[in-house]
């Protein structure tokens, strides 16, 4: 895979300035790095952008990157989220190797850290009820009380700790603290929780353990034990980097892994909490993890975005530490530049007007060549079926067009690509309705391929299918989820009220050309003037294609926004 997509001329970020000064100086003579989720939901785009700097680094200096599962707490973990977890990061593009890690096979050894924390004099078992361990805990003004436990001998603790761990006590009775300063001005500092009981079962561990380690604990200690050099986190673990430190510097590690904070990604337009996108999932207001309408890996990849488009817009937006807002209309512009050179041209007409050619003789074929890509030769040609009777976009003709309007109508003439120019000649309507039913043309057989002999000048240009030979399908036409650009800015507003009504749109009679039944499931084209479309994997059935509308040719969202 080329890693150096779009970074070829750009400056080091800071991250990766400190790398390369680490190897420079030779403070460090090899990189190790690692993406740390928690297997509680489906990895979304901010993911991404964590998984691309992590393993990225990985590439570009040689070392590996780790694929760790943080999975310390069972009560709302699942298998199969480790497996979608792998299966997203692998289709991104990226590779662990041998490399792939879960913090509970560490337990045994945070157990053992944390018995070592006792004998120390630095940790003990706290009695509080968690209400009042919060209580004691003060607030940001104001310091933190001593736990009345607080000064139990290291005998006790060892005792009471070990009691713990075979089930003595209830969930909620007793917890194991660090011992560090209740007036530290930072939060994080005055004694956190470091093991806490849960009598849950563990989806590796089964019933092996009743405590388990809190997260601040686990993760410093699982990057050591790695020996992970860099650990690359978001900003909001910033307060948490004393708390990583004091740990790796009390207890005796086999490294002292540096963590580096960065601004995560916030994209408007979105909710990117995975607590959000389950209230979604679960309410029903999208369809699965997968809606192709959700910006988690795996809608995305149902929707048809390019893994490379991701990697390359991820690349686009860098890496700082000031936290921003990124414009959805960057991520879907990556997924057209992307396209734009990818995808191969085909047409497909989404509201289909029937168009009788008059002069065309009953029964002919022709084949018509037409170019898969026209900017790219290589991407060869195809030939396309042309009849009598064929199908436009309804949107291409108008009984009383305005002057500008290039395409058919009353007195005018359009160019069917890669066919025939083509005359208006009458339309048949509905006789209940007023609907057009079809409309009547001539074709000039001297045309062929689009142009007059004569020179004389067609301005309009339209897509078109084969009566007889186009394939019918179902097209979606998604649009952004939410019609808000900060869907949760407001406290007291639930999101969800701002979820774009129109987000989806099913046309059920759309027409393409009759090469598309050989397409693979969630490859990609553009339907020429339309935009660009995925064959949807779950729902196409041989002969009976699905679409998914990717994104369209041009942004137009971009002018909502100017209004906003
Ligand atoms: P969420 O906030 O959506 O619930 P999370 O942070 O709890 O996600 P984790 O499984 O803990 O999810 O995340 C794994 C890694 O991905 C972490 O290192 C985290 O910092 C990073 N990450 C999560 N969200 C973003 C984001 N929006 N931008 C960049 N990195 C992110
Ligand atoms: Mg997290």
């Amino acid at each position: 895979m080329d890693t150096t997509e779009n970074l070829s001329e750009k400056p080091l970020d800071f991250i990766r300035q400190i790398i390369a000064d680490d190897l420079r100086t030779g403070k460090k003579s090899k990189i190790v790095t690692r993406f740390p989720p928690e297997p509680n939901g489906f990895l979304h785009i901010g993911h991404a952008k964590s998984i691309c700097l992590n393993f990225g680094i990985g590439l570009e200096y040689g070392g590996p990157c780790h694929m760790r599962f943080d999975d310390t707490n069972p009560s709302k973990e699942e298998l199969a989220y480790v497996q979608s977890i792998m299966n997203d990061v692998k289709w991104l593009g990226f590779d662990w190797g041998e490399n792939l890690f879960y913090a509970s096979d560490y337990f045994d050894r945070l157990h053992e850290y944390a018995v070592e924390l006792i004998k120390l004099g630095k940790a003990y078992v706290c009695d509080l009820t968690g209400d009042k361990i919060r209580e004691y805990r003060g607030t940001l003004t104001e310091p933190g009380k001593d736990s009345p436990y607080r000064n139990r001998s290291i005998e006790e603790n060892l005792d009471l700790f070990e009691r713990m761990r075979q089930g003595e006590f209830e969930e909620g009775s007793r917890v194991l603290r660090a011992k560090i300063d209740m007036a530290s001005p930072n939060v994080n500092m005055r004694d956190p929780v470091i093991y806490r009981i849960l009598k849950v079962a563990h989806h590796r561990t089964g019933d092996k353990w009743c405590i388990y380690p809190m997260y601040d604990y686990t993760h410093c200690l699982s990057d050591a034990i790695e020996g992970i050099t860099h650990s690359l986190c978001t900003l909001e673990f910033e307060d948490h980097r004393p708390l990583y430190d004091w740990v790796l510097d009390t207890l005796n590690t086999p490294c002292h892994p540096r963590q580096i904070e960065f601004a995560r990604l916030n994209l408007n337009y979105t909710v990117m909490s995975k607590r959000k996108i389950l209230q979604l999932v679960n309410g029903g207001y999208v369809n699965g993890w997968d809606d192709p309408r959700m910006l988690t890996i795996s809608g995305l990849r149902r929707r048809g975005y390019p893994p490379a488009a991701i990697r390359n817009f991820c690349s686009l937006i860098g890496i700082g530490k000031k936290e921003s807002w990124i414009d959805m209309g960057v991520l879907e512009n990556a997924v057209r530049d992307n396209l734009n050179e990818t995808a191969p041209r085909v047409m497909g007409v989404l509201d289909p007007l029937k168009v009788i050619i008059d002069n065309y003789p009953d029964n002919l074929v022709e084949e018509m060549e037409a170019h898969n890509h026209p900017q790219n030769p290589s991407m060869g040609t195809r030939m396309l079926p042309f009849a009598k009777e064929i199908f436009i976009e309804r949107s291409d003709f108008m009984e009383d067009p305005p002057k500008k309007f290039y395409r058919l109508g009353p007195g005018r003439e359009v160019r069917l690509r890669y066919a025939y120019l083509i005359k208006f000649v009458s339309a048949e309507k509905d006789p209940e309705t007023g609907d057009i039913k079809e409309i009547h043309c001539t074709f000039d057989p001297d045309t062929k391929g689009g142009t007059a002999p004569d020179g004389r000048k067609v301005k309009g240009t339209i897509h078109w299918v084969s009566s007889a030979h186009a394939l019918a399908c179902p097209v979606r036409l998604y649009d952004r989820l939410f019609s808000v650009p900060h869907p949760d800015a407001e406290k007291n507003v639930d999101f969800k009220e701002y979820l774009n009504p129109d987000s989806i749109k099913v046309l059920e009679n759309c027409l393409v050309e009759p090469g598309l039944a050989a397409m693979e499931p969630g490859s990609r084209v553009q339907f020429e003037r339309q935009g660009y479309f995925c064959l949807d994997q779950v729902d196409s059935q041989k002969g009976r294609p699905v679409f998914n509308r990717i994104v369209t040719l041009r942004d137009s969202w971009a002018k909502e926004q100017e209004k906003i």
